[in-house]
Parts: C-alpha cells; sequence; structure tokens
C-alpha cells in the first residue's frame, strides 16, 4: 500500500488547481471519477461552462490564458431573465466566458505538474482516520484499492464524500439540477435565467452551445423531474424550442442558505470547492470559489506553519464574506415581490433594439 503527504479526491477546478499549485516537496496522490484524455466516455460534470468575471480574475491571478479549444461558439453579452410568475423580461449585461466545461476540466488536469499522481477513472468509495493520517479506499480499473495519506482533501463536489464521512451533520440546503441538450433550433442563440416560483425556489437556465441548446434548473429534489418537465412546458407558451433531448444529465448542487453551511475541515481534513459549500446561493456561480479556495489551501499547506487547518479557515474568510453577500442578495433575486419592483424599475437593464421597434 503506498503512502502520501496529501490525497486529493476529484479533479474539478478546485481540485486540479490545488493539484497544479502544490509544492513538488510533498507526495501527492489525486483521484477523480472522470476518465481524462477520453474526451467522449466517462463521468461529465453537468455546468452551465459560463466563466464568470469573478473565475476570469481568479484566473488572472495566476497569469493564466484560456486556451481557444475549451471555447464555444457563440459568446453571449447579455442574459435574458424571464420571471414567470410577474410576466416579465428584462436583459441585462453579462461578462460570462462561455466554454465546454468538459473540456476545461480537461485543461485544468492536463497543466498539473508530472510529480503528482494522478488516478483517473478512480471512485474514492471509503475514508477511514487511522492513527497517523488516513486510508482510502477506491476503485480502479475495477479493483479495490487502498491508499494512506497524512492529510485528505475533499475536492469533490456538491455531493462530497469526504464531508460526508466526517461532516455528516453538516447538510447544506440542496437541489437537484437536471440539464437537457438539444440542437439548437432558436433563430438567435441567447442564454436565460428563468424564475419560476410555481416549479422551483430557485432558478433555471438556457445557453446555446456550438448548435447546441442546454435548458437546465435546479429543482427541489422530491418530484424534481415532473417540475423540470411542467417548467418546459410552459416556456414552450413563450417561444422556447425543445424537441427530442440529445441527452440528459442530473447531479446535486449545493445552495448555501447560511454562514455555518460552509466547512473547511478540520484535524487533517480540508474542504475546498463546493465540498466546502463556496458556491453564490444566488447564481449558482462556483467555479471562482473553487479556485480561490484551492489556492488559498495551497498557501497555507505549501507554508507549513502553525494550525494547517485553522490558517485554511482563516484565509477563507474572504470567500465566506463575499457568499455570505450573496445570501442577502437572494430575496431581490427570488423573492417575487422584490424581484418584481427590481425589474420593473429597468435598473441595470438593457434595451434591446429590434428592426420591428
Ligand atoms: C447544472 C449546473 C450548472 C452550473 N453552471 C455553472 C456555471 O456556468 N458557472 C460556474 O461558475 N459554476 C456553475 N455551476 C457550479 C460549478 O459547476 C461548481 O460549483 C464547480 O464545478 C465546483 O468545482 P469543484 O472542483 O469544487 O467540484 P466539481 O467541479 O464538482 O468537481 C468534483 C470532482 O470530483 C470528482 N469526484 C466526485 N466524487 C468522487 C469520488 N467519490 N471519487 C473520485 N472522484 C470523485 C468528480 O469527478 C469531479 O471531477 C453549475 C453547477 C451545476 C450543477
Amino acid at each position: 500500500m503506498s503512502h502520501y503527504d496529501i490525497a486529493i479526491i476529484g479533479l474539478g477546478p478546485a481540485g486540479s488547481t490545488l493539484a497544479r499549485l502544490l509544492s513538488p516537496k510533498f507526495r501527492v496522490a489525486a483521484l477523480d471519477k472522470k476518465i481524462f484524455g477520453a474526451e467522449s466516455s466517462g463521468f461529465r460534470k453537468p455546468c452551465g461552462g459560463l466563466i464568470s468575471g469573478d473565475a476570469q480574475k481568479a484566473l488572472a491571478s495566476f497569469d493564466m490564458t484560456l486556451p481557444k479549444d475549451v471555447l464555444v461558439d457563440p459568446q453571449i453579452f447579455a442574459v435574458k431573465t424571464i420571471d414567470l410568475k410577474n410576466k416579465l423580461i428584462r436583459h441585462y449585461q453579462r461578462f460570462y466566458i462561455n466554454l465546454d466545461r468538459h473540456k476545461f476540466d480537461l485543461w485544468l488536469e492536463s497543466i498539473i505538474p508530472p510529480a503528482v499522481e494522478i488516478h483517473a477513472g478512480a471512485v474514492c468509495v471509503s475514508i477511514q482516520k487511522t492513527s497517523g493520517g488516513f486510508r482510502v479506499t477506491y476503485i480502479e480499473n475495477g479493483e479495490r484499492r487502498t491508499l494512506t495519506t497524512k492529510y485528505i482533501i475533499g475536492a469533490d463536489g456538491a455531493n462530497s464524500i469526504v464531508r460526508r464521512t466526517f461532516y455528516p451533520q453538516k447538510k447544506i440546503r440542496n437541489y437537484l439540477s437536471i440539464q437537457q441538450w438539444f440542437p439548437e433550433t432558436h433563430p438567435n442563440p441567447f442564454y436565460s435565467c428563468i424564475f419560476d416560483p410555481e416549479n422551483t425556489d430557485c432558478c433555471s437556465w438556457s445557453i446555446s452551445k456550438d448548435q447546441q441548446f442546454i435548458f437546465g434548473g435546479a429543482f427541489p429534489v422530491q418530484g424534481a423531474r415532473a417540475r423540470f418537465e411542467r417548467q418546459k412546458k410552459k416556456l414552450e407558451r413563450i417561444g422556447f424550442r425543445f424537441g427530442k433531448p440529445l441527452k440528459t444529465e442530473a447531479c446535486l448542487v449545493l445552495r448555501p442558505s447560511s454562514f455555518r453551511d460552509f466547512c473547511c475541515g478540520e484535524s487533517g481534513v480540508f474542504l475546498i470547492g463546493e465540498a466546502a459549500g463556496f458556491i453564490s446561493p444566488s447564481s449558482l456561480e462556483g467555479i471562482s470559489s473553487a479556485i480561490y479556495s484551492a489556492r488559498d489551501l495551497a498557501t497555507v499547506l505549501n507554508s507549513g506553519r502553525g494550525s494547517l487547518n485553522r490558517r485554511y479557515f482563516a484565509k477563507t474568510r474572504h470567500i465566506r464574506v463575499k457568499l455570505f453577500l450573496k445570501i442577502l442578495k437572494c430575496p431581490f433575486m427570488y423573492q417575487p415581490f422584490l424581484r418584481k419592483l427590481v425589474m420593473k424599475s429597468g435598473i441595470c437593464a438593457i434595451k434591446i433594439n429590434s428592426l420591428e421597434n
């Protein structure tokens, strides 16, 4: 059985960023159920694949640039915000980069230094605390294997096994996120954000990507699929074109609702990215916080000084404060009366000029 200083579970934006930034002095193993290098097979993270201004800033802080093959067509400058309850539509300027999320993950993984031992297609199935650290059991190539490690990093997203194992009581409000992909048949590609309290107290979205149209939403887990289908019917009435889905994907998405929801870990367990609850409750944007929390943990682990868990907790205060402010913003987006006032006021909205006007 191999022993490591650090075992990272999950190589999404959080885990890959951490693996890239850790000092070569550590012996690091990184496990992910995705099969890297194989673009068409294996697990793919369901995601809108929009890189927000915050995430662009996080990448810029490493002086990183995106390769063009992760981008998709078209790039979009405004979100069409649809309030189905108040029957309002407004357009707001956005500065997202529209990309292929799977290719983005593969690219982040491709720039991890070779010193990190990557186990692709490996699913972590259990973690036990031992006297010197942790024992990790995982399935790789159909075989059950184990490794031991001094520190364990949960970078395994919304349904984190690391978080569930060590903090079963720390449950965060969660939703089932369902996305369907269709051939794009709208005359003009667009990006939309939909509020439909009859079917969900969270939001839904649509995005055009390389001649495909993605429609997705975050729904209460109970009856999620029926709510999704009901919402599609309502949207068809206002011009959405769905047709026969090319694929349907689903996963949990977290939506923190209080400051106490965030969980950074303790006693050698560290949580980063969405596993820590670091995702915006207003927009479900999570890539920026995944990158920032990974950067903060790498800084703490590389320095090796003091209580590492306490220092990581302190260092990620800026993320918790940012996300807490988003919790405060939520009523203005999700409370129908306040949303109506905001949308009716036209504050920050863009007037879309069409030739018919
Ligand atoms: C439908 C949807 C749309 C979204 N759209 C956007 C968007 O447009 N922009 C944005 O910024 N955010 C978006 N988000 C949020 C964003 O996807 C996440 O917050 C972000 O990916 C979190 O990064 P992460 O690295 O923490 O976790 P993840 O990206 O979830 O990565 C976790 C990794 O862990 C691996 N893993 C999980 N369990 C195991 C296991 N047991 N063993 C081995 N490996 C494991 C997975 O394969 C995965 O690679 C969206 C979320 C959803 C659900």
